[in-house]
């Protein structure tokens, strides 16, 4: 069955997305969901990052607009209001000040800095000719698992991001993955099928079929998401999105809400 369900998605309250949540909503109903999550950015805990997230300030405002949207499409759709959350070592503390401020129905957890640097923003693309492709890699998936470790997160997001402009690691890092799974594991974290990057330079989805199976083998559980920035982009690819899992061997997915799974689908 196609998963009826999207967790990751933006709102225009980040700086870098389009549409109203509205649309995001109706587009979310014409393609056949039955629930969605809004999963827009976190405001930065490090500095102000206008066009990456919402301030601190703009939390109020990005609650009310999904739950307004949410209370008026609540025949059509099941609606939950979530975070996508970046983890930056040393602001642990601002992050759970933010994740606990409001009764959300699951926090992402992404990393999308090594040290200063956002490897993932087209901004910054030059700066991975500076730097060894392995080592980005070792160094992601060392903070993956310190993310999983803090207790933050139900859901970790696009679990090998480094991979979005081309670059692959040379060396080989199913250990690494493996330990990382084990973590993830451990620590009760799920993941997500996240399609997005599908229409990124790399042409895949996070994380690829190899990774997947890992993390299947490991008994972490999953989600889906397609990361819409635009309203069309809600659901999208989700066909191929249940055959990944189902070629991985994945046989449901999680619904959470507030932070705890309400429900196993099938798929
Ligand atoms: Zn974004
Ligand atoms: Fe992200
Ligand atoms: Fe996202
Ligand atoms: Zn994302």
């Amino acid at each position: 069955m196609f998963p009826y369900c999207d967790y990751h998605m933006h709102t225009p309250l980040c700086g870098h997305a389009t549409g109203s949540p509205e649309e995001y909503v109706k587009q979310a109903i014409k393609v056949g969901l039955k629930e969605i999550g809004f999963s827009d950015h976190a405001p930065m805990v490090h500095m102000p990052m206008p066009g990456i997230t919402m301030a601190f300030d703009e939390l109020p405002k990005y609650h009310t607009m999904i739950e307004d949207v949410r209370k008026r499409y609540a025949s059509q759709i099941s609606i939950k209001i979530a975070l996508e959350s970046d983890f930056l070592v040393g602001f642990e503390s601002k992050t759970k000040t933010i994740i606990d401020s409001y009764p959300y129905d699951y926090i992402i957890g992404s990393v999308h800095f090594i040290d200063d640097w956002a490897f993932d923003d087209p901004a910054t693309r030059e700066y991975w000719k500076k730097h060894d492709v392995n080592d980005v890699y070792l160094k992601y998936y060392a903070l993956l698992r310190k993310s999983a470790q803090t207790g933050f997160f139900q859901i970790i997001g696009h679990c090998d991001l480094p991979k979005k402009f081309g670059a692959r690691p040379s060396i080989d890092l199913t250990d690494e993955i493996k330990a990382t799974a084990k973590v993830f594991k451990d620590t009760g974290v799920a993941i997500e099928i996240n399609t997005a990057g599908l229409r990124k330079p790399i042409g895949e989805m996070y994380p690829a079929p190899n990774c997947l199976k890992i993390y299947r083998e490991a008994g972490v559980p999953l989600t889906f998401g397609s990361d819409a920035h635009h309203p069309e982009d809600v659901g999208k690819d989700f066909d191929k999105a249940v055959d990944l899992a189902k070629s991985a061997g994945y046989s449901e997915y999680l619904v959470f809400k507030q932070k705890k799974i309400e429900k196993r689908i099938k798929i």
